[in-house]
């Protein structure tokens, strides 16, 4: 037996468990369609959207290098692959990790980048 409890939403009569989403639109959508399923993946798509777009841009600075053929790349943290970026008020360490470069022979220079931070979707993977 299933523990979920279904109802059907007042409004339009569609199949819904106790706490599922299902704003108006959802409503007025299902009245359209008469089908859960279409109902529910037009929600998810939505939500997803309203996910990308919380993700902020900011500005700060990275370390690109230059390879001998003139082609550049943005300098990655510790062997990773994502870039190593400063936010505006951490320039300093943008232009001391650039100088750090010099000194061990490549051509690097400091530029400003845009970012979006990493946000940790699963606490812990074992
Ligand atoms: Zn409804």
């Amino acid at each position: 037996m299933s523990q979920s409890t279904n109802t059907n939403c007042a409004e339009c009569g569609m199949p819904c468990e106790s706490r599922e989403f299902h704003p108006l639109a959802a409503c007025a959508l299902f009245k359209m369609l008469n089908d859960a399923a279409a109902v529910r993946s037009n929600l998810e798509f939505v939500l997803e959207c309203g996910r990308k777009q919380s993700h902020e841009i900011e500005q700060g600075f990275a370390v690109q290098i230059a390879r001998d053929d003139g082609s550049t790349f943005l300098c990655a943290a510790n062997g990773g692959v994502l870039t190593q970026v400063w936010p505006r008020a951490q320039r300093k360490y943008a232009v001391s990790h650039k100088r750090d470069l010099i000194a061990n022979g490549f051509k690097a220079k400091v530029v400003a980048v845009e970012f979006v931070r990493p946000r940790v979707v699963q606490e812990q993977i074992k």
